[in-house]
């Protein structure tokens, strides 16, 4: 087939012939200076991918010569090696109006936790050296002090998160014997995560009692056989049964499984260390008070309302606690030294109660007062009006978030935000759609949320709106 001769006339199509070798695009200067700065093998290795993606171009006369200026190919291959360099997970904002976002790392570590991730993960570090014995320690005799102090357990033992505390839990105590759940207490927690399959994988039999919406104490007592391990209560952290319903309390369980010499086991989830609602939050269950009421093990997650690291924390008696710390299993799921060093340093700033809403950046985020997220919102509607115009039109307005991580569902947290909204009705969702996906390109991405036909930026997670401000010229730039 005949090259089209027009192009070649105005000398403006590129041949794969006019590509330059790998060796001679190596030698040009700049490349030569990039090639010093991050060694040959990332460079020659982007190098070859981009003049193969070239060639390909010129095989079908979609390539111009100017495209081949050493100058243009330096800057490719330089874009290139710096995307090649970019780390995948990135830092974004939360602006979602959900404050423990799964999806977004849940909680955010507090400063000290950061320190003392610095100061000790580059060196070697006590973390199963016993300074004062100079033997061999444990690493749970890091924070099981403080666990201890803090909920007024006799034991405590932490592990990767909490699904694999409660299914270490349930192998520990309950391996092939049967373990009492209620109906309405099957949870499933997302991420295939659901209790019937943890204590299928634990080796557990379940025994359901009660109904979806009704369980009462005789339907446990009725259930003990001499195949019982334990009895479990789990919190139904991501959805609430309404209407005509009874649950048993930990308190009127654990004198029934004790009768049984059985221990009680229940799964918190999110857990709380403090009682949110002095700062009119929503009352979260609380291991000391599980604790109190007779619980013989109590888990919970690191990462949820704790404020800390991925961990599952498990505090409980000193015997339960000491069979589930010895079984095999436990050294599969422990904690490694970076997320035990962090969780330390959260679990210690629960020593100065009275400094939390400013030492636990998700309990500021939490607290933050609405008067200050209107005040914000307020602040920012004319900028942010400016960069999304003349498409988009943009409104204050009152919004309900939440507090994520399954914990309680139902209970919104008043918030205030920016509702950016089509001018025109026609193309509304792909309008949406550019927006959001422009938002989520800036160099710190924005994550918002679609309602109401709408992309709404709820502010109560801006804790620094400058990270916002400083981007809106580049949103402006990408809306053109
Ligand atoms: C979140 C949650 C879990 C899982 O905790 P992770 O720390 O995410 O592993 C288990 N049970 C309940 C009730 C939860 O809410």
């Amino acid at each position: 087939m005949a090259a089209p001769r027009e192009s070649v006339v105005h000398g403006s199509t590129a041949a794969p012939k006019d590509l330059p070798s790998i060796d001679k695009l190596l030698r040009q200067p700049a490349v030569a200076a990039l090639v010093d700065e991050h060694g040959h093998t990332l460079v020659a290795g982007e190098a070859r991918a981009l003049l193969e993606g070239l060639r390909a171009r010129a095989l079908v006369q979609d390539l111009t010569l100017d495209e081949l200026m050493p100058a243009e190919l330096d800057f490719a291959l330089q874009q290139r090696v710096a995307a090649r360099l970019q780390s995948r997970m990135r830092a974004v904002l939360n602006l979602t109006g959900t404050v423990i976002h799964t999806n977004l790392g849940r909680a955010l570590l507090a400063d000290s936790a950061l320190q003392q991730l610095l100061s000790l993960m580059s060196g070697p570090n006590n973390l199963e050296y016993d300074l004062a014995s100079g033997g061999r320690g444990d690493r749970d005799d890091i924070v099981e002090g403080l666990l201890c102090e803090l909920t007024g357990a006799e034991a405590a033992t932490v592990v990767n998160n909490n699904a694999a505390a409660v299914l270490l839990s349930i192998a520990a105590l309950g391996r092939g014997r049967e373990v009492i759940v209620s109906r309405g207490e099957l949870v499933e927690i997302g991420g295939a995560f659901r209790m019937p399959d943890v204590m299928a994988s634990a080796g557990a039999t379940l025994v359901e009692v009660g109904t979806t919406n009704r369980t009462h104490a005789r339907d446990y007592a009725g259930a003990i056989t001499p195949q019982t391990a334990m009895l479990m209560k789990v919190h139904t952290s991501n959805y609430q049964v309404q209407g005509f319903t009874a649950a048993v309390s930990e308190a009127e369980l654990a004198p029934i499984a004790h009768a049984a010499g059985l221990p009680l086991v229940t799964d918190l989830g999110s857990g709380a260390l403090v009682d949110l609602s002095q700062w009119g939050l929503p009352r979260e269950p609380m291991p000391q008070e599980m604790l109190a009421a007779g619980c013989d093990v109590v888990t919970f997650s690191g990462d949820k309302l704790l404020g800390g690291p991925q961990a599952g924390l498990i505090v409980g008696s000193r015997e339960m606690v000491g069979r589930i710390r010895k079984f095999p299993m436990k050294r599969a799921l422990r904690m490694s030294k970076l997320p035990l060093a962090a969780l330390e340093a959260t679990l210690r700033l629960y020593l100065r109660p009275e400094r939390l809403t400013q030492d636990l950046p998700t309990l500021r985020l939490l607290t933050r007062p609405l008067a200050e997220i209107e005040q914000q919102a307020q602040g920012l509607l004319a900028p942010v009006s400016a960069a999304v115009a003349p498409l988009f039109s943009v409104q204050v307005r009152a919004m309900l978030g939440q507090i994520g991580s399954g914990s309680l569902p139902i209970e919104r947290l008043p918030s205030a935000g920016l509702a950016i909204a089509p001018i025109s009705a026609k193309g509304q969702g792909r309008a949406l759609e550019r927006l959001s996906s422009a938002l989520r390109s800036l160099p710190l991405p924005v994550i918002g949320r679609i309602a109401e036909d709408q992309l709404w930026l709820d502010l109560r997670c801006l804790d620094d709106e400058a990270l916002l401000r400083v981007q809106l010229p580049l949103l402006q730039e990408a809306l053109q």
